[in-house]
This record gives C-alpha cells, sequence and structure tokens, in this order.
C-alpha cells in the first residue's frame, strides 16, 4: 500500500526525521511512500508568490513564515536517504503550488531536479489562499460567493492537469473542505477532469486530508468524483496529506471501507 502524500514541513530536513515517517508507515502497513515538500518552503521557488504576497500584508506574513530552506537542503538529504537500505520504498518529490501564470517559471525550475514525482494543486483562487484558518474566511469566503470559488478551483484544476508539468494532481475536490454547497451541478465537472486526467496521464489522489484535518464528513473524494474516475479507468492513488509522522496513512482504514 503507498500513501502517496506526505510532508516533512513541520520539521527539519534530517533523516532522522524521515525516518520517523518511515517508521509510522510500517506501523500502518505503507511500503511506498511518497515524500513530499511545498514549493512555498523553499526560497528558489520565491519568486512565483509575488502575487500572494502582493494581494494581502496577511499573506505576504504567512508566506514569510514558510520560507526555510533551499532547495539544495532538500536534495541533499535526499541524496543521503537513498544511500541507506531502507525497509519500505521511499520516493521523493514536490508539492508545487500550481497558477497558470506560473508555467513559464515552473517549467525552467523543476527541469533543473531529479523528483521521482510532481504533484500540482491549486492552492488559491484570485491569489487567496482558500484554507489558512486565521485569514481565509475573510479575504476570500466571506468576499465572493462560493460558486465562483468552486468554478475558478476547477478552471484551475483544469490548467493545472494540462499543463503535462506533474504526474499527480494533489486532493483534487478539497475547496469543500468547509463544507460549502458549489450551488451548481458538478457532475460535468468530474465528468471533464477525469476525460483531462486520462488524457494527460496523472494520477488522481484520493487525499483523506479534508476528512482528519478539517471535519468534512467524506473519507477523500467526493463519491460521485470517485465513481466517475472509477468509470472512465483513471488511476488513483491514497493520500494522506499528512504534515506529521503519526499522521501516515491517517484514516486510510475507513477509505478501505469506501473501496470495498
Ligand atoms: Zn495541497
Ligand atoms: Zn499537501
Amino acid at each position: 500500500m503507498i500513501d502517496a502524500h506526505v510532508h516533512l514541513e513541520n520539521g527539519p530536513l534530517s533523516k532522522e526525521y524521515v525516518y520517523q515517517f518511515i517508521r509510522n508507515a510500517q506501523v500502518k502497513g505503507i511500503d511506498h511512500l511518497q515524500i513530499l515538500d511545498h514549493t512555498h518552503r523553499f526560497y528558489e521557488f520565491k519568486d512565483m508568490y509575488d502575487d500572494i504576497c502582493r494581494q494581502n500584508p496577511l499573506q505576504a506574513q504567512w508566506f514569510s513564515q514558510k520560507q526555510k530552506n533551499s532547495l539544495q537542503d532538500y536534495i541533499d538529504l535526499i541524496e543521503e536517504i537513498k544511500k541507506e537500505d531502507l525497509p519500505i520504498k521511499v520516493t521523493w518529490g514536490l508539492e508545487v503550488c500550481y497558477k497558470k501564470e506560473r508555467e513559464p517559471f515552473l517549467k525552467d525550475k523543476l527541469n533543473l531536479y531529479p523528483f521521482d514525482f510532481l504533484v500540482g494543486s491549486v492552492h488559491s483562487i484570485f491569489d487567496i489562499l482558500y484554507d489558512i484558518s486565521s485569514f481565509s474566511k475573510e479575504l476570500l469566503w466571506d468576499r465572493y460567493d462560493t460558486q465562483t470559488i468552486f468554478q475558478d478551483y476547477y478552471r484551475q484544476l483544469e490548467q493545472c492537469i494540462g499543463s503535462n508539468l506533474f504526474s499527480q494532481i494533489g486532493h483534487p475536490d478539497v475547496i469543500k473542505l468547509y463544507q460549502k454547497q458549489a450551488g451548481y451541478d458538478l457532475t460535468a465537472t468530474y465528468e471533464t477532469i477525469a476525460d483531462l486526467a486520462k488524457t494527460h496521464n496523472v494520477l488522481m489522489e484520493d487525499n483523506t486530508g479534508a476528512f482528519y484535518r478539517y471535519h468534512h464528513p467524506q473519507v477523500g473524494l467526493d463519491p460521485k468524483f470517485r465513481k466517475i474516475l472509477q468509470k472512465k479507468h483513471v488511476p488513483i492513488v491514497w493520500a494522506s496529506d499528512a504534515h506529521i509522522p503519526e499522521h501516515v496513512g491517517q484514516c486510510f482504514d475507513k477509505l478501505k471501507k469506501v473501496y470495498e
């Protein structure tokens, strides 16, 4: 079993910290761990976030706290760990904060590094982050109607898949996290996304993060969305979106029941 989306974000880029994730994976019966960190952790991607920072000082402040390392520190850690004889398979990538305008920057940058996989995720609507407890409500959810937010999320998700920059798409329907209703029927959107995923050969995540971190009642994908992906034979990969070692494989037992 794979956990395809695990972050080192809240800890150091150290071998000891990675081993904590590996030990937790073993306990949960996971034999392949995909470790990634957000592009916003690394100084090399700073220019990509000028839009976010300009949009509001609260976002600029958020971003400055996220910038912690040079990408070289991460590459060094990966090279060091690849020499080890690990008890499970561990592969390495990035979770890229995708936006159409960032594509030229990303094309140049991502080619420079030998990652095993790249996850593309949409994290902002009109340059406003949608999931930050200290400001997203005020800056986004109170200001725009839900339908507009959902439509922009899925429009960007389509562009993300179509960019051909990624091997995997992060939490494809996470915009539901605060349990707001889209205000329109999403069936056609799910169909379009599934067709694009198939055409562009990307894995789609069934991500439990919104379930255990935001208390959304659905474990992973919307059942309707999952069904459409399955019907069209789009490859799905399970992901915990763990931000601490203890959350590796979080709620995979519940996700398993959904597939039975
Ligand atoms: Zn994400
Ligand atoms: Zn993530």
